[in-house]
């Protein structure tokens, strides 16, 4: 299969070259250019502005059964293209095939649901005196401005269209130039199943002049980023000057919490999977291991072992359970992060270097002992390392998993049925896994708390976001 070429999505045309600058897109498992992205002008920025206001007065008045069509029609067509559309994934972000199939399944069960909630958007009549009447409604909040990060490079898409097209909003979806056919393929689906083009539509550029132009123009209403911390609270700034409503999913720093009372075995293959999925850049992904002293040995001992028996390769290979990072700063950030720690004392059990000197790839990496003072104890290390350190009882164990600023995904594994009520309790955050990873789902919110953003994408709660209400008194 070959890699499609690239185009942007403007009021339903196709926008491509025309002496546009362009970003070159590289397959992280050879590092060679696959294509050229073409990136917008200010002029193709005003003229998706305009579509999209046209597009939100002509949605907002479309039926649930019309937006459910296009939901249900959307996820048939995502799932007769599984394939095609995975490998696409998988040869602009490196993840394997079968990660990026899952990704697929994953839009798929989200249109799906949101095809069922978009008759389930109601309102209410207040109590009144007779002759009186007063309602309160939910409208769609406006054109959306959505940027998806490279990460789940179908996912994302996903939610940053599905949830406007639920709500009645149109929306311009600014995906990373880093993975862009991939989201080209979501809108596809979408528009072949019937949505107007104006009512979704897909630009690239350079990210901060998309994002100032955009988040400039009063047309826009509300801002939805998955991304990094740093860049997130630039954008709610912007965003803030023109009071927009926001959804933030932003970085996580995932603590787990692992008792003496577990089923470690259970633990170790459970956690070593998520750790290691998507070579550790996933912004849930489970990162500090906070383990109970009597059961730390063997922990880090299995993860270690785990992690050395992990098959590394391109992941359009079968044989591969964790395929590239997917660019080339991910394994210069793991090199600084790693090198940073052990200079600092903590021990290094598994990996920490990278693999070849063709494509991002780097080795499954556990450390152990890291003094908080290092940087990985910090900074979301976005990558395939795990950092185990002991702690003497629950308290300390909750007070590590609270330390950082940020609070998206924790998890914790006990059988103590008392103990993991406190700890739901306790912990901040917005996602809590306990004895499992599951942590999240079409019908569930997915958000964080503090650094980690506001708002949630998924559930009732995705499609809200894209809401406000109208209260209207009649006398
Ligand atoms: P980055 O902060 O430069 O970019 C993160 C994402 O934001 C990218 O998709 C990028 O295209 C986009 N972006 C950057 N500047 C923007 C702007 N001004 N306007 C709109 N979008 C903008 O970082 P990166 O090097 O791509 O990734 C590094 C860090 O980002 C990771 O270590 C991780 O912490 C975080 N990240 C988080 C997620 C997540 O799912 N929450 C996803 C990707 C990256």
């Amino acid at each position: 299969m070959t890699y499609p070429s690239l185009h942007m999505m403007i009021d339903g045309e196709r926008v491509a070259g025309g002496g546009r600058q362009t970003h070159a897109v590289v397959n992280p498992s050879t590092s060679e250019t696959i294509a050229e992205l073409p990136l917008a002008t200010d002029a193709d920025l005003d003229r998706a502005l305009d579509a999209a206001r046209r597009g939100f007065r002509r949605w907002r008045d479309s039926t649930p059964q019309e937006r459910a069509a296009v939901l249900h029609g959307a996820a048939r067509l995502m799932l007769e293209r599984q394939e095609e559309i995975a490998r696409i994934a998988t040869m602009e972000e490196g993840k394997t095939v079968a990660e990026a199939r899952i990704e697929v399944l994953m839009t798929v069960g989200l249109f799906n649901f949101y095809a069922g909630e978009v008759f389930r958007l109601y309102g209410r009549t207040l109590v009144r005196p007779a002759g009186q009447r007063s309602t309160v409604t939910r409208e769609p909040v406006g054109p959306v401005a959505a940027f998806a990060p490279w990460n789940f490079p179908i996912g994302n898409p996903g939610r940053k269209l599905g949830a406007p097209i639920a709500a009645g909003c149109s929306v311009i979806m600014k995906a990373a130039e880093e993975t862009p056919a991939s989201a080209l393929a979501v809108l596809q689906c979408l528009l072949d199943a019937g949505l107007p083009g104006d009512v979704a539509q897909a630009v690239f550029g350079v990210p901060d002049q998309v994002s100032r132009h955009l988040l400039g123009s009063p047309i826009i209403r509300k801002l939805s980023f998955t991304g990094s911390t740093v860049i997130g609270k630039h954008l709610a700034r912007l965003a803030a000057d023109d009071c927009k409503r926001t959804t933030m999913e932003l970085g996580g720093h995932g603590p787990v919490l692992v008792f003496d009372d577990a089923d470690i075995d259970q633990a170790l293959t459970t956690m070593a999977a998520s750790k290691y999925r998507n070579a550790g850049q996933v912004c849930v992904s489970p990162t500090r291991f906070i383990v109970q002293e009597n059961a730390f040995a063997r922990f880090r001992d299995g993860f270690a072992e785990r992690a050395g028996k992990i098959v590394v390769g391109d992941g359009l290979d079968p044989a591969s359970a964790m395929g590239p990072m997917a660019n080339a700063r991910r394994p210069e950030a793991m090199d600084r992060l790693i090198g940073d720690a052990t200079a600092k004392g903590a021990r290094l059990h598994a990996g920490g270097a990278r693999i070849g000197n063709r494509g991002f790839f780097y080795r499954p990496s556990v450390l152990s002992e890291v003094p908080l003072d290092a940087q990985v104890m910090n900074e979301e290390p976005f990558g395939p390392v795990a950092l185990i350190n002991p702690y003497p009882d629950e308290q300390a164990m909750i007070e590590e998993a609270n330390r950082l600023p940020y609070g998206l995904a924790a998890y914790a594994w006990t059988s103590d049925a008392k103990r993991q009520r406190r700890i739901a309790r306790e912990i901040e955050t917005g996602m809590l896994g306990i004895n499992t990873t599951m942590i999240g789902g079409a019908d569930s919110p997915f958000g964080g708390v503090k650094w980690s953003g506001h708002g949630a994408e998924d559930g009732p709660e995705g499609v809200e976001a894209c809401l406000v209400t109208k209260a209207v008194h009649e006398a």
